[in-house]
């Protein structure tokens, strides 16, 4: 049986989730019409420990339409949590994932392209936004800095791809296997292989609400990326250090050509200059290598990704 299911992750999002979940509905009925999949398409949910009425909606939905479905957190356990619970619950029946944020701004209509894509063969769509009009100047530009830095660093990234996106049931299936705490979803899935196309779309800016990703939550969710993907800053301590020990060799040779020339008293600037130097080098050092350790840590104790509450089937 193909079946796709829709998930959407929802932080606090009342102002936009009805609507948002009408608007898929009727998109889903023309997708029912292409006749790719033997199934209608089902909406799960996925309430990440919403403060506000989102619950109540997605209950309300569900009573509505029964092909409404919802998952809800006992507390907010972040965006990427609830996109891997959507993605865990929906592969229970489904043959095709689809994610998409509660706020549409990733336009929805090109899931009947994905769904196309995926019947032609395609296990992985990502959906690429063909530009960042939308977004602040300061968005955009940290946007491109940080993709162009990690992609330098040898992360395999889809440029303006975020997490809208198909999935093939053994894709997903494939994705769950990484079994990490620290996950930076759209870092990892260029990694599983497979078949993949891409749909462009414009993106929109949100309807109602506000971002659920103020600065602090994107700076956390930037630095994951960083950290869980690559081990290229503990390179850079290498590179650091041998440009330190350099400079000790040269500071050497000054402080003997000065004792020899009889100018070994004033010392007491190159001692300062190379203490503060090498004090600073050693604890950004660490703390590189204490976000690793931490990671670590956080790893090995194994604790579940999120807690679900209930559950509306
Ligand atoms: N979101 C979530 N948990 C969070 C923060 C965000 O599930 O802790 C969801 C949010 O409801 C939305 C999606 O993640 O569906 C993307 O958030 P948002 O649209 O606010 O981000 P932006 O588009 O501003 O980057
Ligand atoms: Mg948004």
């Amino acid at each position: 049986m193909q079946k796709l299911t829709i998930v959407i992750p929802a932080y606090n999002e009342q102002e936009v989730l009805a609507s948002s979940v009408q608007r898929l509905l009727g998109i889903e009925d023309r997708i029912a019409a292409d006749n790719y999949l033997d199934q209608r398409a089902d909406i799960l949910v996925v309430d990440d420990g919403s403060t506000d009425q989102t619950w109540t909606i997605i209950e309300q939905l569900h009573k509505a339409n029964s092909r409404v479905r919802g998952l809800r957190f006992s507390r907010n356990f972040g965006h990427q949590n609830a996109l891997i619970a959507g993605m865990r619950e929906a592969v229970q029946t489904a043959a095709v994932v689809v994610t998409i944020d509660a706020d549409l701004q990733d336009d929805p209509e090109k899931i009947a392209d994905m769904v196309k894509l995926y019947a032609d063969g395609k296990d992985i769509v990502y959906g690429v936004r063909n530009n960042r009009d939308t977004d602040t100047w300061f968005k955009r530009t940290t946007a491109q800095m940080y993709y162009g830095m990690l992609g330098k660093l040898g992360v395999d990234l889809i440029p303006n791809h975020a997490d809208f996106r198909l999935m093939s049931k053994r894709a997903v299936e494939t994705f769950l296997q990484y079994s990490e705490r620290n996950i930076f979803i759209r870092g990892l899935i260029p990694r599983l292989g497979f078949a993949t196309a891409k749909v462009f779309y414009k993106r929109t800016p949100r309807m109602a609400g506000e971002s659920k990703y103020p600065l602090k939550k994107m700076l956390a969710f930037a630095w994951d990326g960083i950290t869980s993907l690559t081990i290229a800053p503990v390179r850079f301590i290498l590179i650091l250090g041998t440009f330190a020990c350099l400079l000790a060799v040269g500071m050497s040779i000054y402080t003997v050509f000065s004792k020899v020339l009889g100018l070994a008293v004033h010392g007491w600037s190159s001692l300062m200059i190379s203490l503060w130097f090498m004090g600073g080098l050693q604890m950004v050092s660490l703390g590189i290598i204490g976000e690793y350790v931490g990671k670590l840590t956080t790893e090995v104790k194994h604790r579940p990704r999120y807690t679900v509450q209930s559950k509306l089937d």
